[in-house]
């Protein structure tokens, strides 16, 4: 095609865009008014390139989902294979079929402890969704029906459905209408100390555990937390704080849910982000790395005892989804699961993360403003405070962050900002199977960009 033609269909699909497109989580005016910044036409590895021919580096796996880049042929194979076969079939009534089995059963080998029996979803809210669903039906079956409130922390991020919206703590997602679901309550996150049970501390009363004790334990179905909060701020908790929160739950006997949306299938350098601290939850959602974005597909792992109580009665479950084991996700997962373990991508992501680690301190020694650096695996961040030394913030008019992933953006690296409550935090996720000149690449436009940054304040 020519360049010309290029730019017409540009021309065209950026029209129709601003016409007849609403797009999630971001201002309708603006797209309204100018159209998309991008329209991405494909992808290979850690690039995707737009409708005129412009190549980007995908910083961020598009939504900390495409695990194993872009332009994945053997997925797709797998899905033209299974769309071929067999595309859809029920899961409702029993129904069940060969992918989703054998899916179910792959996932019960990958993580933790007896976290053995799995419910499958179209993606990560629906996932929290049944999450919670599936938890107060367990305590209504075991007698304690009054047992129906959900802990989650303050900053985090569930999704967007009802029950995952109002578990969510980024006050703005609960800001668009006023009716958040009842029953869910947040805590302050990472008071490693009050979870232990220092009751002196002056955050006591909002830790988790001052929370359950005010709530009282018997009307707790559940907590929930992001083993790593991801869309939050990118907050790696203290040594310890996982494994107090599990203390927690055993001694007041309340379920610990982890959403590994973001840390699952090996976005941390484990398979899941609890595996860094040995800790075993009750039930983990999972979506996004699971198909490394290529289909949608989540879901629950529960422990036994959950499932056990649900046979205890000849009672149906009444929760499915239409797509619940859609099994054209189910074979993409597998195959996208294979491919993780065939080609030792963990392996990778590790060695990776020395380089990310390492390159983020040199932000930090280049460039006067960046602090708070950090990464687990492929999940990195970085902040910007105009006084680094006295913790001073930008002035929000500033959108420090924005004005520097908005410079990479120039320079063709995709990257993501930050600034819920005046924070100025740039995210930093890279498919899983970057390469250590990919990830030069990426912080060489990242320096640059800072550069520039720094000089426009001048
Ligand atoms: N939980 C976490 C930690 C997430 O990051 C996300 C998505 N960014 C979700 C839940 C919601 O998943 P989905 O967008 O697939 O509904």
């Amino acid at each position: 095609m020519t360049n010309e033609t290029l730019t017409n269909i540009a021309k065209e699909l950026t029209e129709l865009d601003q016409k007849h497109y609403l797009h999630p989580l971001t201002p309708p005016k603006l797209q309204y008014e100018q159209g998309p910044p991008i329209i991405v036409s494909e992808g290979k590895g850690v690039k995707v390139t737009d409708v005129n021919g412009e190549t980007y580096i995908d910083g961020m796996s598009m939504l900390w989902n495409v695990n194993l880049g872009h332009g994945q042929e053997e997925l797709g194979e797998a899905a033209k294979e299974q769309m071929t076969k067999l595309a859809f079939s029920s899961s409702f009534n029993g129904y069940s079929h060969e992918p989703a089995i054998r899916l179910a059963e792959k996932i019960k080998t990958l993580t933790p402890g007896d976290l053995n029996v799995v419910f499958f979803t179209s993606g990560g809210s629906e996932a929290n969704d049944s999450a919670f669903k599936l938890a107060r039906y367990y305590w209504k079956q075991k007698g304690q029906p009054n047992r129906k409130k959900i802990v989650s922390l303050s900053r985090s991020y569930h999704g967007v459905a009802q029950g995952a919206t109002s578990a969510t703590g980024i006050k703005e997602f609960n800001s668009i209408v006023s009716s958040k679901a009842p029953d869910f309550i947040h805590a302050e996150p990472h008071l490693l100390e009050c979870e232990r049970g220092d009751r002196t501390n002056e955050n006591y009363d909002k830790s988790v555990r001052g929370i359950i004790e005010q709530e009282g334990a018997e009307n707790i179905a559940a907590i929930i937390l992001e083993p790593i909060m991801g869309a939050g701020g990118l907050m790696i908790p203290p040594e310890g704080y996982l494994q107090a929160l599990r203390d927690l739950c055993d001694e007041k006997d309340i379920l610990m849910i982890t959403d590994e949306i973001i840390c699952g299938f090996g976005r941390t350098g484990e398979q899941f982000g609890v595996d860094n601290w040995n800790v075993v939850p009750d039930m983990l959602t999972f979506a996004k790395g699971i198909t490394s974005g290529y289909i949608p597909l989540g879901g629950v792992v529960m422990k036994e005892k959950i499932r056990n109580q649900f046979i205890e009665t000849d009672d149906v479950l009444f929760h499915g989804f239409t797509y619940s084991g859609h099994p054209t996700s189910c074979a993409v997962a597998l195959k996208n699961l294979e491919i993780l373990e065939r080609d030792n991508v963990l392996e990778n992501v590790k060695k990776m993360e020395e380089i990310f680690k390492a390159e983020l301190k040199k932000l930090e020694k280049n460039h006067p403003h960046v602090t708070k650096t950090r990464a687990i695996g492929l999940l990195g961040a970085f902040e910007l405070y105009e006084d680094r030394d006295n913790g001073k913030p930008f002035d929000p008019e500033v959108g420090a962050a924005f004005q520097v992933v908005n410079e990479c953006f120039n320079h063709n690296l995709i990257l993501r900002f930050i600034d819920w409550n005046g924070s100025n935090i740039v995210a930093i996720a890279p498919p899983l199977v970057v390469n250590e000149e990919e990830m030069k690449e990426i912080f060489n436009v990242v320096d640059k960009a800072l550069t520039v940054f720094e000089n426009s304040l001048k």
